[in-house]
């Protein structure tokens, strides 16, 4: 790091407690991701404390701290709108992975038993590390191995140790033993660690074809959801079953924006129809959905966007998938694009395609909605958290700029996320996470992965 980069650190730093304290972002390309304010060129950023004050050209510096921007890209941090965060010690175990029996059976099974409350923290954080190093801000961890309330306690300390934006979405673990403290146990998770970065969800599944009836929506956890005001994450929500359940949670006046659908393959029309009506948000997540093969393997967009959806994106599970925004960016256009044009071929019909602009709506102002946090973060907007980055624009595959979305969705990865901000903090500077020191990082999470799987051995044998 060059000198006067340090230095700008050094006072950022030292201001990081004051609520009045300012900072100026000089000189970007500004993608707010708003639709009121589109893109800026050569314009600046002025946060106040935790907040974004102002967005336009030339704006007074005052007693504010400069941060230089010229040649980058500042952009909303992105928001991961699911990813089982403690399984991050078990990445790319199983690579091939192509059938959710395998991965139900292997790692629900096999690896979620023998976890310690200490494996739940080093597992999650080091997906939320990992994530902010790749410009998500926000992520939420569908945390669904809460065997006792000190599995959950030690998620939500990850979480809460890293800097994240996070939202906690507890769920009690699919096999083995447990304290049977979920849901109640909800209840005391937000009194006690509630603060301005984490958030709770209450985390269930679909239908009870996985785990059994008691970890599946319906009206008694919509109760429990609703006495605590949070809202509902739904994993595994695919194909004939789940759409029958969405029709009758709609019956049952159990859907609304408040509840989350994740996945959301191979769904009836009646169930899409159902999930636009009751303003019900969709998470998708293209490269499981891809992988694993869930119900349909495609990814839901163009039945949601048919009937008026603007869906958030997930990660899922690192096991098999890889950690970043990016690629799922990336594989959903790819896909959408590729069913849009197939399903015209040999016809004289138009596709119509979704752009680099819808994609990174979707990974931004749409998972902050999913999210239940549309009036705090997804954009960069006046009065919103400063949960921003700043992408350089002249690296070797970035330069030159010609179109800013375009580079941040298609041209950049992880290493170009410069700098990250989360509520006005910098979790990452001049390319490199902050308080992070990798070595011993590397050493905790090895120790884990292996007690992880000596233990998992001892008892599938
Ligand atoms: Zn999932």
């Amino acid at each position: 790091m060059n000198s006067s980069r340090q230095d700008t650190l050094d006072l950022l730093r030292r201001a990081e407690d004051d609520p009045r304290r300012r900072i100026l972002i000089r000189d970007a390309t500004v993608v707010t991701g708003d639709p009121g304010s589109g893109t800026l060129d050569r314009a600046d950023v002025l946060l106040e404390g935790s907040t974004i004050a102002a967005i336009g050209r030339a704006l007074p510096v005052g007693d504010a701290i400069v941060v230089n921007a010229t040649g980058m890209i500042a952009a909303p941090g992105f928001v991961d709108t699911h990813r089982h965060a403690w399984e991050a010690q078990l990445r790319r175990i199983m690579p091939d992975v192509d059938d959710l029996g395998a991965y139900v059976t292997k790692t629900l099974l096999g690896y979620a038993p023998v976890y310690r409350p200490h494996d739940m923290y080093i597992g999650t954080k080091l997906a939320a590390l990992t994530a902010i190093d790749a410009g998500i801000t926000t992520m939420l961890d569908f945390s669904h191995n809460s065997r006792t309330a000190a599995h959950s306690d030690a998620a939500v300390r990850a979480l809460r140790d890293t800097g994240i934006r996070g939202v906690h979405a507890a769920m009690a673990p699919h096999f083995g033993t447990w304290d049977h403290q979920w849901p109640a146990d909800l209840t005391r998770l937000r009194e006690q660690h509630t603060d301005d970065l984490l958030t709770f969800r209450l985390a269930c599944l679909a239908t009870g074809e996985i785990a059994g009836p008691d970890l599946a929506y319906g009206p008694r956890l919509a109760r429990h959801a609703r006495e605590l005001s949070v809202g509902v994450s739904v994993d595994a929500v695919f194909g004939e079953s789940s759409s029958r359940a969405i029709l009758e949670w709609e019956r049952q006046g159990l859907l609304g924006p408040e509840v989350t659908l994740i996945h959301a393959t191979g769904l009836t029309a009646d169930a899409w129809r159902a999930i636009a009506d009751t303003g019900t948000t969709v998470a998708l997540a293209p490269t499981s959905d891809a992988q694993i093969g869930l119900e349909t393997a495609v990814p839901a967009v163009d039945e949601a966007l048919a009937v008026g959806v603007r869906p958030g994106l997930s990660i899922d599970v690192e096991v098999a998938l890889s950690s970043d925004m990016f690629t799922q960016m990336r594989v959903l256009l790819a896909i959408q694009r590729m069913r849009a044009v197939e399903g015209v071929h040999g016809t004289d019909r138009v596709s119509t395609r979704i752009g680099v602009a819808d994609v990174l709506d979707f990974a931004t102002v749409q998972g902050a909605r999913t999210n239940g946090l549309e009036r705090i973060t997804g954009s960069l907007t006046p009065g919103k958290q400063a949960d921003l980055l700043l992408i350089t624009a002249e690296a070797i595959n970035t330069m030159p700029l010609n179109d800013p979305i375009g580079t941040v969705v298609l041209g950049a990865d992880a290493r170009n996320v410069d700098t990250v901000l989360i509520g006005g903090r910098v979790r990452k500077w001049a390319g490199e996470l902050l308080e992070v020191d990798l070595a011993a990082l590397r050493e905790e999470v090895t120790a884990s992965r292996d007690h992880v799987l000596t233990a998992a051995q001892a008892v599938l044998r």
